[in-house]
């Protein structure tokens, strides 16, 4: 039988209750996920958040590399992922292997990776960055060892301009933020002049040199709490206009491009949420040599914060 929107929204509550479930969101989620969510972030809240969650099940509504850090850093949880197709293409782009050997490049390296990694990749790092918290924490690197970066040239790119350090970069990034392109952004600021441009930093650096403000999700959400400006042109995946249109009614949003989607965050439906919780999949695991070791740069990403 199929159940209507608000039936399946019942029946999640009903679950959560009976399984000790709390539902975490990325800002780029489905508005309806959004909605369901017991906490709704970026990469850094929720990775905050998983680590002092208070329940027995993890629902993840992101993409898998997300899922893997809650469960590296709750692994005493069950963390389920309720569309196990639901991967990052930049995730995807490093691999653990060809890191090692560019490591052995280099005269004892620090190797910096973004949230947006693989666990395996995480465990040959020294720490992580979010884009929330990349510059700040980079700014910390020891300043007699090269900074291997890892996989978002683009958010690399940012980052060495703001700490004044060349880094190793990785080439990879973001399919979603690499398609922008100025024209998009020139095209908009004709038909919108007086409109804020807000640009998330895994895109390229000659965007950001456009922007008014390169913050991350979360960033973009704190600051509208901050402006009283009221229009605002959103340079990243457009999933985040949701919440912030729910949280200002009286401001207006306007995506950069209707192309800046990410298939990958819109893979989560209502119904994956019940069929998840109702038959506790996909539950993501990873591997306790792996966990250990890819942990450590996630703690020492989240004490440096
Ligand atoms: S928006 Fe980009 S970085 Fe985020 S999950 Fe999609 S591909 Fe990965």
């Amino acid at each position: 039988m199929l159940l209507s929107r608000d039936e399946l929204k019942a029946r999640i509550a009903e679950l959560c209750k009976e399984k000790n479930a709390i539902i975490m969101a990325h800002n780029y989620e489905l508005g309806e996920i959004q909605d369901i969510a017991h906490f709704c972030g970026d990469s850094l809240e929720l990775s905050m958040k998983a680590a002092n969650v208070d329940a027995d099940v993890i629902v993840f509504c992101g993409v898998h590399f997300m899922a893997e850090t809650a469960y590296m850093l709750s692994p005493d949880k069950t963390v389920l992922l309720p569309n196990e197709k639901a991967g990052c293409a930049m995730a995807d782009m490093a691999d653990a292997g060809a890191l090692r050997e560019l490591k052995a490049q280099y005269d004892n390296p620090f190797v910096a990776c973004y949230v947006n990694s693989t666990a395996a990749v995480k465990a040959e790092c020294d720490v992580c960055v979010t884009s929330a918290n990349a510059v700040k924490i980079m700014q910390q690197a020891p300043k007699d060892r090269e900074i291997i970066f890892v996989p978002d040239m683009n958010l690399g790119r940012y980052i060495e301009e703001q700490i004044g350090r060349k880094m190793i970069l990785w080439e990879g990034f973001c399919p979603i933020h690499h398609r922008i392109t100025p024209d998009m952004v020139e095209k908009r600021r004709a038909e919108f002049p007086e409109a804020e441009v807000i640009v998330h930093p895994e895109a390229p650096l000659e965007i950001i040199h456009m922007a008014d403000e390169v913050l991350s999700t979360g960033g973009m959400l704190r600051h509208l709490n901050a402006t009283d400006k009221k229009q605002f042109i959103i340079a990243t995946e457009g999933g985040i206009i949701y919440r912030m249109q729910k949280e200002h009614p009286e401001k207006q949003f306007i995506p950069l491009s209707e192309q800046l989607v990410c298939p990958d965050m819109k893979m989560i439906r209502l119904e994956d949420v019940v069929k998840s919780l109702e038959t506790m999949t996909t539950k993501i695991v990873v591997d306790e040599s792996i966990r250990i070791n890819g942990v450590k740069p996630i703690k020492r990403m989240l004490d440096l914060s």
